[in-house]
């Protein structure tokens, strides 16, 4: 495995950044997460888009351009030999002085690493997954937008562990009002009457690009896809209900708060939808050894 970092890459055991580095100091930086199916990098544009937003969104001034880290992504994958596996690439605010003043940091790092992930248990995709609400509620949009993908993780971890706590592996995190935002690392869709629903991103959920690309492949099957408010009575009483992202793919939901969802089975909307997913991800993406 080959490791980017500022423009060099190097061996795993010396891919090694500075204990000043406010992304570890402080949380300080933005990342994403992104996949590689069939030797080409999957939506490899929106994720760097969105990377650029998150940027801009803590005053971040991202060292390479688009194209730069669009070709750097795909170079990691090949000096790792990737054809399917899970990109990280991380932006930090670089090195400072101890103390949160971002101005003391002078140069950005940049970090990629091509590896693999299992993000839940393989059986789980074919049962379904248990989930729970939480106490842990969404991050409010005026404290730290949940739009913005940081390096800042603790809500969503406390949200996990308060799901690890129930005995289940994943957590729906309702925003402050009560309606539901997202799960810890991936969105949620509900299904009813053979229509979707997914709650708007204004609920408190990060812009998916799982969730983006599973919205266009619902309509394009004819399928309506609202974004209306969601509590917890609705996901209850769902026909069917899955979580999307780009780690976690597509997983379906049978329970939740101990409620069984439509017939405790992944339902057939989901299952179809499982099945177009991976259809795509065979023809589209940035080709790794062209
Ligand atoms: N919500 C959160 C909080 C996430 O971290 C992620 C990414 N893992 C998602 C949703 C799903 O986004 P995407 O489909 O772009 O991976």
């Amino acid at each position: 495995m080959k490791i980017f970092i500022d423009g060099k890459f190097c061996d795993e055991s010396e891919a090694k950044i500075s204990v000043f580095d406010h992304g570890l100091l402080y949380g300080d930086g933005v990342f994403e997460g992104i996949r590689a199916y069939h030797g080409r990098v999957f939506k490899l544009k929106e994720h760097i888009d969105r990377l650029f937003y998150s940027a801009k969104a803590i005053l971040l001034e991202l060292p390479m351009s688009h194209a730069a880290l669009m070709a750097a992504t795909v170079e990691t994958c090949r000096q790792s030999g990737i054809t399917d596996g899970y990109i990280r690439l991380v932006v930090t605010r670089g090195v400072g002085t101890l103390g949160l003043n971002p101005n003391r940091c002078k140069n950005p790092s940049v970090i990629i690493i091509a590896d693999k992930i299992q993000v839940y248990p393989k059986e789980l995709y074919d049962r379904g997954m248990d989930i729970v609400t939480v106490p842990t509620v969404r991050n409010l949009h005026s404290a730290v937008n949940p739009a913005i993908k940081s390096l800042n993780y603790l809500n969503n971890i406390l949200a996990k562990i308060e799901a690890n706590n129930a005995g289940v592996e994943e957590a729906v995190m309702l925003n402050s009002e009560g309606y539901v935002a997202e799960g810890t690392a991936d969105n949620i869709f509900i299904v009813r009457n053979g229509a979707l629903c997914t709650p708007p991103l204004a609920a408190g959920a990060l812009y998916g690009i799982t969730r983006q690309t599973v919205i266009e492949l619902a309509e394009a099957a004819g399928r309506k896809v609202t974004e209306p408010n969601l509590t917890r009575y609705d996901l209850f009483n769902a026909d069917e209900c899955f979580l999307t992202g780009t780690g976690a793919e597509l997983i379906p939901v049978v329970k939740i708060d101990g409620r069984v969802i439509g017939t405790g089975q992944p339902g057939p909307i989901t299952r179809q939808l499982v099945q177009n997913y991976h259809a795509l991800t065979k023809t589209v993406g940035e080709p790794i050894y062209p």
